[in-house]
């Protein structure tokens, strides 16, 4: 689907401008000055197909395969980010869970619910514990918890297939957004060109105000927020502190606080 030319992609506002270029990889950002929201500016010409190609092999064998440092990363942060969900969620065998955008599903495979995953790289071999289906088989189930962990940034339809999940959200279901990069940071709001979520699969960077806006409208309710850092196994504390003091010269910021976000909107409306 297209987007709506010079309109914001969230709020469909036309007060947009351009903001900024990354350093890294000199990518094109604009911001809507109505909801705050971030994206590429190149956004309206690009087709599915230039953004399957954001997705070699090479990028999921990087930090999606056993054995390499993304991956050995990514798979503690899995078990703190479980951990962060059954806060809110009730982990047991009658209980589903779709993850849209689920990779090899090494994240959805920790919890013991009955387990849908999505994931539009037909090269993910998406573990046997987890019923892959593709996106017309979604609404066939209801689900009581949908997980978008590090996805809702890469999706240019974003809207659209957010809609369509709500709709398969229970009541009283949660809808988590994790993981995602947020604008509203120190490293951001200091330094944009060097912000570290900057990348050409990153289309866009929300924050939780323009996030629970577009939930509110969709009739689920904000009931958590959080900017996980001190227990990650990204956080180095002497080498950020370093890093953040000299955030006006670097040419990319280090983790730290406010980078990612994850929010948990629960389904109130019908
Ligand atoms: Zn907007």
């Amino acid at each position: 689907m297209l987007l709506d030319k010079k309109k914001c992609p969230l709020c469909g506002s036309k007060n947009v401008k351009f903001s900024y270029t990354s350093i890294k990889d000199k990518i094109d950002y604009s911001f809507c000055k109505n909801c705050t929201l971030y994206f590429q500016t190149k956004i309206y010409s690009l087709s599915n197909k230039d953004i399957s190609k954001f997705y070699t092999k090479n990028y999921f064998y990087k930090g999606y395969t056993h054995g390499s440092k993304g991956f050995l990363h990514r798979s503690q942060q899995y078990v703190l980010d479980r951990k962060y969900i059954k806060k809110f969620y009730k982990d047991n065998k009658k209980n589903s869970i779709l993850d849209y955008g689920c990779g090899n599903g090494e994240f959805i495979k920790l919890f013991k619910s009955k387990k849908f995953g999505f994931e539009f790289n037909s090269d993910a071999k998406v573990n046997h514990s987890i019923k892959r289906i593709n996106f017309k088989e979604i609404q066939k189930f209801k689900y009581d918890l949908i997980v978008m962990r590090g996805v809702i940034e890469h999706l240019k339809n974003f809207k659209d297939i957010t809609k369509k999940l709500v709709k398969c959200l229970k009541k009283n279901g949660q809808f988590v957004i994790m993981a995602t990069p947020n604008s509203h940071s120190y490293a951001f709001i200091k330094n944009k060109k060097a912000f570290n979520q900057n990348n050409e699969r990153h289309l866009f960077h929300f924050n939780s105000i323009n996030l629970t806006d577009f939930f509110l409208k969709l009739g689920l309710f904000n009931i958590d927020l959080s900017y996980p850092y001190h227990d990650t196994p990204y956080k180095n504390f002497k080498a950020d502190f370093k890093k953040i003091k000299k955030i006006k010269s670097i040419k990319n910021s280090p983790p730290g606080v406010g980078n990612m976000m994850s929010l948990v909107f629960k389904k109130i409306n019908n």
